[in-house]
């Protein structure tokens, strides 16, 4: 570690001391409090500057290197702060793919709303379009300055607290899937959205399913050209894949002490068996940091291989379930008490049912692990390409 990063921890450390929310979980057993919390603790990091290390210098809070957001990441999760989930996908899905396709015009609106608080879900998923995503229906006609959508969305990740929504659409119903799509910025008070919220297993509402009824779009608001939307999902999914997974595996592993605590209060430090699944456990969160950092800085050196960050996405997933299973495995019979929720939790809530639960959710989440297998087979080691047998209502034999 050199000098400048010791210093930077050591400030990090020092403001985070001084600036963190101590009470967060008794707060976020409602969805008020959840929200009050979630938007208070963002509002601080801005202010800290501490919000967006993965921006560009341009920004305020941006410009940092890989090894800085590390040490970033790894103090947020030493100090036990909430994980940003209502601005997760305002600050990292919708501001990369807005960086690499917005025009200045588009970045200028939308970038420094963000840093305002101004609230991005992801409206890709349809009912019968999740890991085929290009077979997406929600319908975009153009008619003279706008686009008229009509469709249904569904899982948007806090879609009923947003305010936008990065939206692809099917502009186009002859010809190539993917080539008939295009990328859209929707604002959630237009006229003729509706957002539903989805109730989950274990008590929260973390999605919603969006219904679009003659809803106008202006054409200034699309990414990219029409029938390219394709290709810039690709950029917000490569960011869910990859960047964000740097910080959840540092938190990971900043969120060790919970097993090692368990392993204590329930006597068990003499237990060969468990003491060989946490030796396993670290190790497995050690490799999958390091493969997080590895994917970073060969996208940042331009190294980037298709099917790199599914190994990483693959990786998490799978070790947060590990996680999550000894932690429930440990805390034995009290972790089946149905504690009050803490809304939005990952693996950071105490509550082991709910946290197993949920690490399910990356399982499927950005692309399911079956999915993830089928890219790394057939992209990084060349195996045969699975057959496609699909076809679109409308297209022909
Ligand atoms: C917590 C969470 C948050 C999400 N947030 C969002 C969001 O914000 N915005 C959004 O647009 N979407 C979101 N999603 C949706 C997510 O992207 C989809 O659930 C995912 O892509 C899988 O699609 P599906 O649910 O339609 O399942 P399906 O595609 O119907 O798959 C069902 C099963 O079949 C398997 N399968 C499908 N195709 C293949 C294949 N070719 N080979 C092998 N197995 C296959 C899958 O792996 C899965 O097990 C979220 C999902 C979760 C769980």
């Amino acid at each position: 570690m050199t000098d400048a990063l010791e210093t930077l921890r050591h400030d990090v450390r020092a403001w985070l001391e001084a600036n963190a929310p101590k009470d967060w979980r008794a707060t976020c057993t409602s969805h008020e409090g959840f929200l009050a919390t979630q938007r208070g603790w963002f509002a601080k990091l801005v202010e800290g500057g501490y919000a967006v290390p993965h921006w560009p210098a341009e920004w305020p809070g941006g410009g940092q290197g890989l090894a800085e957001q590390k040490v970033l990441y790894e103090e947020l999760a030493r100090a036990d702060t909430p994980r940003l989930l209502l601005s997760f996908m305002s600050t990292y899905h919708a501001a990369s793919t807005l960086f690499e396709w917005g025009s200045a015009e588009q970045q200028a609106k939308y970038i420094p709303r963000i840093l305002e608080g101004e609230i991005w879900c992801q409206g890709f998923s349809e009912p019968n379009a999740g890991s085929d995503l290009a077979a997406v229906r929600t319908r975009a006609e153009r008619r003279g300055d706008v686009y008229v959508v009509n469709g249904q969305k569904v899982w948007s990740t806090m879609g009923q607290f947003a305010d936008k929504c990065l939206l692809l659409v099917r502009t186009r119903t002859q010809g190539a899937k993917q080539a008939g799509l295009t990328y859209l910025l929707l604002d959630l008070k237009a006229k003729g959205v509706t957002a539903r919220p989805i109730h989950q297993i274990h008590g929260d509402e973390e999605f919603a399913e969006l219904f679009l009824d003659d809803v106008e779009i202006p054409v200034a608001d699309r990414l990219g050209d029409e029938g390219q939307g394709w290709a810039v999902a690709q950029s917000t999914l490569l960011s869910e894949r990859g960047l964000t997974l740097l910080e959840l595996s540092a938190r990971m592993r900043g969120a060790l002490w919970r097993i090692a605590d368990l392993i204590r209060e329930t006597g068990r430090e003499d237990d060969a068996g468990i003491l060989r699944d946490f030796g396993r456990l670290a190790t497995r969160i050690d490799a999958a940091c390091a493969l997080a950092d590895q994917f970073l800085a060969n996208r940042i050196a331009g190294h980037e291989r298709v099917g790199d960050a599914s190994l990483v996405k693959l990786t998490y997933s799978r070790t947060l379930r590990d996680f999550t299973s000894l932690g429930l495995r440990l805390a034995g019979l009290e972790a089946q008490y149905h504690e009050p929720i803490v809304f939005g939790g990952g693996m950071e809530t105490g509550n082991w049912m709910a946290d197993f639960m949920n690490s399910y959710a990356w399982t499927i989440a950005g692309g399911s692990d079956e999915v993830q297998r089928n890219i790394i087979s057939e992209r990084l080691l060349g195996m045969p390409r699975e057959p496609k047998t699909w076809t679109l209502a409308g297209d022909a034999a």
